[in-house]
């Protein structure tokens, strides 16, 4: 899992309750027909924001996008950028531009008359046209390239071509629908850097719609996670990784096991709980919002979990102070190992039928791996690795 440390920012914005947000939707839902694209979604996005609206094909993400452009309306709710209402202002009149899909570079115009194609639409004087043409095509490293056509550029020049044309306009918002969908995978992670980059340097608040849950994890100040028109959580990446609020989002934003089972025992600062699935009783290091009896998952993400032919050191769980690291330990039989480079996914079946996936790091360089298909582990994790999930 990407999860790259963003510059901090003083701080974080939507934390400062003396900030306004640039984008406010309010209660905002999209209706074709019966059909609610989106439902009632309420969101606050601050300037100079990178901001990811994440979710499966059809969640209603980029008609999301659409309504803050001006090219959709609401059906009930409201939107405001920069304080104004901007119910009725047409998508020329928004301070918002928006980069599509689909880059629709003109191909008989070079990289420069296409960057330049809304600045004489808005009829700037030339000399101006040329210094900001000049100014974006440096930001996307494209000097050399402003004389070429779109068909003599690579896939991700081309995008940052997109990007320039979006950026030259100076607009205070950026929308983005997935921007790198057209760029191969190695491409498209240098491509990501390169984009923050740019994001930074010119302090535009960017909108981005992705389905790409890395994508989003690599880039994004915050994530916005959709699914059938609603905004089912919204935090930093590492809040939506590390403290999923659902199923749903634990699911889709990267790789994870999630155990069944009932709460015996909820304290204010740990919980028991018990789960046929993971064939031990699992203790939770802190306190849950959830009371005994409750039929509960619990979430471990696998690189959370350590693999050992040895039983484990167990710990005590009843030690308030000090909590030892080790108080989950499951046994199982190895089924799969991929070797990922820097890492090796062991898919282990544990006693109780359940397949997990545990995630190792490859540390030394060796032709022997001393955990092998059909060897019998023990599986641990510790106090905090796992999340209780009651939805
Ligand atoms: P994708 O990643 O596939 O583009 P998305 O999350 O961006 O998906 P939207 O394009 O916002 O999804 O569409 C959300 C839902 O609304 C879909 O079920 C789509 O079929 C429906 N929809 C979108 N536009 C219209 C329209 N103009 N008329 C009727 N239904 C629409």
């Amino acid at each position: 899992m990407t999860d790259v440390y963003r510059r901090p920012a003083k701080l974080e914005p939507w934390q400062d309750p003396k900030e306004l947000p640039y984008v406010q939707i309010e209660g905002v839902s999209k209706k074709f027909g019966d059909f609610a694209a989106v439902d009632d979604v309420s969101l606050s996005i601050y300037r100079g924001e990178f901001f990811a609206l994440l979710g499966g094909s059809g969640c209603g993400k980029t008609t999301l996008l659409r309504l803050l452009a001006g090219f959709e309306q609401p059906s009930a709710g409201r939107i405001m950028i920069d304080g104004l209402d901007v119910a009725g202002i047409p998508p020329y009149d928004r301070p918002v531009n928006m980069m599509f899909q689909s880059y629709a570079l003109f191909p008989h115009m070079t990289v420069a008359q296409n960057i330049a194609f809304g600045l004489h639409q808005d009829r700037l004087p030339r000399e101006t046209i040329r210094e900001r043409v000049a100014e974006v095509l440096e930001l996307v490293q494209l000097a050399r390239h402003g004389h070429r056509r779109p068909h003599q550029l690579s896939g991700g020049q081309r995008q940052r071509v997109a990007l320039a044309r979006s950026l030259v306009k100076r607009p205070k918002l950026l929308l983005l629908d997935e921007p790198l969908a057209a760029l191969d995978k190695k491409l498209r992670e240098q491509t990501q850097f390169e984009l923050v980059n740019i994001q930074e340097q010119v302090g535009v608040t960017f909108i981005i719609v992705t389905h790409d849950q890395e994508e989003a994890m690599t880039m994004a100040s915050r994530i916005a996670v959709m699914d059938h028109g609603y905004i089912v959580q919204t935090g930093t990446p590492s809040e939506i990784y590390e403290f999923p609020s659902s199923r749903f989002v634990a699911e889709f934003i990267g790789s994870v096991n999630i155990f069944d089972g009932l709460i015996v025992e909820s304290a204010p600062d740990h919980a028991m709980i018990t789960s046929e699935d993971a064939g031990c009783d699992l203790f939770i290091g802190q306190g849950v919002s959830a009371a005994a009896g409750t039929p509960v998952g619990v979430a471990v993400r696998p690189e959370k979990m350590q693999l050992s032919k040895v039983v484990p050191d167990q710990g005590d769980a009843d030690q308030d102070l000090n909590p030892p690291s080790v108080t989950n330990r499951a046994h199982g039989v190895v089924v799969e190992i991929a070797y990922v480079g820097t890492h090796s996914l062991y898919v282990v079946r544990l006693d109780s039928g359940k397949p997990i996936r545990v995630l190792a790091p490859n540390l030394t360089r060796t032709t022997e791996m001393p955990i092998t298909w059909d060897d019998h582990v023990h599986v641990a994790w510790g106090p905090t690795a796992g999340v209780v999930l009651t939805q």
